[in-house]
């Protein structure tokens, strides 16, 4: 049975939860390339989209959510960074799409995982910070599939010969076996992200094993398959939808870059054509709209990042983070901010 059919059959059950079906992509990004063969079914989706009823919003503004969820502080801000441009918003309720396996980062991992085992791996390899939701999520989809979950995550000097403990998502990943290993933020910028993964993988072969690399923040342009995937679950809900609706808007944070790649790609392709617009947590609007480029050039996708996503930094943010604050705190309406790209 093909993924397209998600939502309206068995799939709301939960029956295909867990299985490996083979993937057809949505008509409009039939000619991107490769394209993934199979898909595993980590998350339960579709996830819902509901309005939300923020006061003083400007007129002819409407908020929505889908959220991109993985904490709420995160996804609160997000919504806020929207209102400077917004007729509508759009976040996913992804946090609704599994608990353990962390909202939106199983999106990737379904065509990550898909890829590993269609690969024959028996292990994973996957990197982030002391504690990524991604990891957690790829530590928990891999005991899912009985394959072996090792973890490289990033924490402070005097930290990294302690025990790590079982705070938070540690203490998932602990439950379900991962092997962890950790490297001080020094290393780690001093080193990089793929060798590490790549020093680890080299060890894993050598004592026999068939290790698959997950990058950072699962963002690749295998994982983006994933967010192509959530526009055509958004476009699906709309024909579904109660009618009417349209948005104009997608508002998202960025932290690796695989999950605007493929919002923006999708939506652009795809009959939304909502602007994607992204917050930046970590590195600078430069360094995302190369990171994206090549995560579309990954796909043959002939587009330009500049293009199909508007990427401003996390300071911007943080502005509107203060208004909503004030808003909520004081009732006030706030003065438009003027735009800064
Ligand atoms: C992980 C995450 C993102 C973005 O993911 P990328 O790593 O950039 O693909 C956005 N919002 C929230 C809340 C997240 O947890």
């Amino acid at each position: 049975m093909e993924r397209k059919e998600s939502g309206n059959d068995s799939d709301a059950f939960g029956f295909k939860f867990l299985t490996k079906t083979s993937y057809a992509p949505p008509s409009w990004a039939s000619h991107l390339a490769p394209i993934p063969s199979h898909v595993f079914s980590l998350g339960h989706f579709p996830t819902p989209i509901h309005k939300w009823n923020l006061p003083n919003l400007p007129h002819n503004t409407e908020v929505w959510l889908k959220s991109n969820f993985s904490g709420v502080s995160d996804d609160f801000w997000n919504l806020w960074g929207f209102e400077r441009i917004c007729y509508v918003l759009l976040l996913q309720r992804d946090d609704l799409s599994g608990m353990q396996l962390s909202g939106n980062k199983v999106r990737k991992l379904e065509f990550l995982m898909a890829d590993a085992v269609a690969q024959g791996a028996d292990c994973i390899i996957t990197i982030g910070g002391i504690q990524s939701n991604h990891c957690r999520a790829a530590a928990v989809a891999a005991k899912y599939l009985n394959l072996d979950c090792y973890l490289i995550l990033r924490t402070s000097k005097v930290l990294v010969d302690q025990d790590p403990g079982l705070i938070g998502n540690l203490l998932v990943e602990r439950l379900v076996g991962a092997h962890i290993e950790l490297i001080s933020k020094e290393e780690y910028s001093k080193i990089g992200s793929v060798t590490l993964t790549n020093i680890l993988k080299e060890k894993l072969l050598k004592e026999g094993r068939r290790p698959y690399v997950i990058p950072v923040g699962g963002s690749n342009s295998i994982g983006t398959w994933g967010y192509i995937e959530a526009i055509k679950e958004i476009e699906q809900q709309l024909q579904t939808g109660t009618g009417g609706v349209k948005f104009d808007d997608i508002v998202v944070a960025c932290g690796s870059g695989g999950t605007i790649a493929g919002l923006s790609l999708g939506s652009w392709l795809g009959t939304l054509k909502a602007k994607v617009h992204a917050f930046s947590v970590c590195d600078d609007p430069d360094y995302f709209y190369d990171y994206t480029q090549g995560l579309l050039d990954g796909l043959n996708a002939g587009v330009d990042s500049r293009d199909i996503v508007n990427i401003q930094n996390v300071s911007v943010y943080m502005t509107f983070k203060n208004i909503l604050m004030n808003i909520l705190m004081n009732g006030k309406q706030p003065t438009p901010p003027t735009t800064t790209q």
